[in-house]
């Protein structure tokens, strides 16, 4: 993961926001390499999930909304997580991302250590409870340490539980909801009936413009509604670098559905096409896996989600989770608006309320998942090399042009004809200095997946050195062998 921040920041693909005034936590500005990839990111979605599907239509709606519509999704009331705050060192913790277990030895309860959700919690728990053993100089076997989220922990041990800030215990709070939506005012009045929300999630603008594209556009059941855009969340803990920021983009879709279809069926297809897609941006299915949300953990409208993990080097966690919301949404804004959100199916000739079934993916945390498959560290004719091995969709050059001396003027000309005829489709770079192995070095590390040397062969036969970046290998090429390489590889 250090590897991986460092060479955001050294070649320009990430920085910390506001970074001259020290930072702003959980916010995060993408540079000039960073902002190609994210753009990559959201192109190759919009391609494959509107352009290249007849049933899918797009959407770009608005970040600030009407309040009302918050309250018809439920979130002013029930989108918050609980937080504990450490009275004594003033730090906030997540309270399901906090874990605490009783020291026990012997049967007896000598005291409690505590520490915050990661891989390695468990061993961290066992070595602060062997050495509250040893601090109070108790002999006996010490029990398994058994850890629980602190939102299970009873009233009485709050006291107990020492802060992961301090080590001391009687500074931690009782768990309290937090809610994550970002308030505004709208409007020259700054009082409670201006109040508005920065949307915590793009769906809801799905559903709130659902009718409007029903009534406007030419759509079937099974159809759905794409949107690419910002979301905020009030994170308490925003944490794994762009894993969990306050401010992200998600890629949304509703797919919407006959209330007597196959959910369950549909659902499955949903979830391999995801799998399938990830693999087409450079996701292997060695890093993936599916988490199967249990019947008791899902919310009261949801008939199942399943989430596609990713082996993050903190952990396997949430990637993409795709949810059945069955009609839930669409009947809650049917209430709060009197308006009718009932679709007239012609295959059935009956009317109904569809159901939908989700995929939400957030751009930042693919973006994170795409760097961590990418990074390589090998070895090439006895020199270390860093590569970032990026799908050519996701690359932010796709061939860099570099003539092999930059005083040589027939070189360089007959470079500079083919990275403008390159430019006009597609990214590429220009590179004239320095020995050709650094050059071809500098484009590892921002992981182009090709680079094309002009040479004195060129002027010959016209032809150009075209070098692979994951095997090294060099060959000889024409110009229009090389568009149609790109052409074929950047589907
Ligand atoms: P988590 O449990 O990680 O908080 P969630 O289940 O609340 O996520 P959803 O509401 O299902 O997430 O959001 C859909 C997707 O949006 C997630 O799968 C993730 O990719 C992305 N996402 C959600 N919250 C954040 C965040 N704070 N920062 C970056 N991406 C996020």
């Amino acid at each position: 993961m250090d590897a991986i921040v460092a060479l955001c920041k050294r070649r320009g693909f990430i920085f910390q926001s506001s970074e001259i005034y020290g930072g702003y936590n959980g916010f995060f500005d993408f540079g000039p390499l960073g902002t190609e990839i994210k753009k990559n990111i959201k192109d190759a979605w919009w391609k494959d999930m509107v352009h290249r599907r007849e049933d899918v239509v797009g959407l770009d709606s608005s970040i600030i909304m009407s309040p009302k519509i918050w309250q018809a999704s439920g979130h002013v009331d029930g989108f918050s997580d609980p937080m504990v705050d450490c009275k004594e060192s003033k730090m906030r913790y997540r309270a399901d991302q906090l874990f605490f277990a009783p020291v026990i030895v012997d049967g007896e309860n000598v005291g409690y250590v505590s520490v915050l959700e990661d891989g390695e919690m468990q061993a961290e728990a066992e070595e602060k409870a062997a050495n509250l053993k040893r601090k109070l100089a108790i002999q006996g076997e010490l029990a398994p340490i058994e850890l629980k989220e602190y939102t299970e922990a009873d009233p009485s041990e709050y006291e107990k539980i020492p802060s992961p800030a301090t080590g001391e215990s009687g500074s931690l709070t009782a768990p309290r909801e937090f809610n994550l939506m970002f308030q505004t005012h709208v409007g020259a009045l700054s009082d409670s009936t201006s109040v508005a929300y920065l949307r915590p999630e793009t769906a809801q603008g799905i559903f709130a413009n659902y009718k409007n594209i029903v009534d406007t556009g030419r759509v079937k059941i099974p159809f759905g509604i794409a949107q690419i855009g910002k979301a905020f969340r009030n994170e308490i803990t925003p944490r794994n670098f762009i894993f969990r920021s306050r401010e992200f983009e998600q890629m949304e879709m509703e797919y919407f559905i006959s209330p007597d279809a196959d959910w369950e069926t549909c659902h499955r297809e949903w979830i391999d096409w995801c799998k399938s897609w990830l693999n087409s941006v450079g996701i292997p299915n060695e890093m993936m896996g599916e988490d199967v949300h249990p019947l008791e953990k899902l919310s009261h409208y949801s008939k199942g989600t399943t989430d596609i993990t990713f082996k993050f080097p903190f952990g396997e966690q949430e990637l993409w989770g795709i949810a059945c919301r069955g009609n839930f949404d669409l009947t809650q804004h049917q209430e709060y608006s009197g308006k009718s959100m009932e679709i007239f199916d012609e295959s059935t000739k009956s009317k109904y309320v569809p159901h939908v079934v989700e995929p939400a993916l957030g751009v930042d945390r693919l973006f994170l998942a795409i760097l961590t498959a990418a990074y390589c560290e090998d070895e090439i004719d006895g020199e270390k090399r860093t590569v970032m091995k990026f799908h050519p969709r996701i690359a932010p050059y796709k061939v860099a042009v570099l003539p092999l001396l930059k005083n040589k003027p027939e070189l360089v000309e007959r470079a500079q004809s083919l990275y403008e005829k390159l430019q006009r489709r597609h990214s590429a770079f220009w590179d004239a200095s320095g020995a050709i192995g650094r050059r071809y070095r500098r484009m590892d590390e921002v992981g182009t997946p090709w680079c094309v040397t002009i040479d004195f062969d060129t002027l010959e036969d016209d032809t150009f050195t075209i070098r692979d970046r994951d095997t090294t290998e060099q060959k000889r090429i024409k110009e229009e062998e090389l568009f149609s390489l790109l052409d074929e590889k950047l589907y």
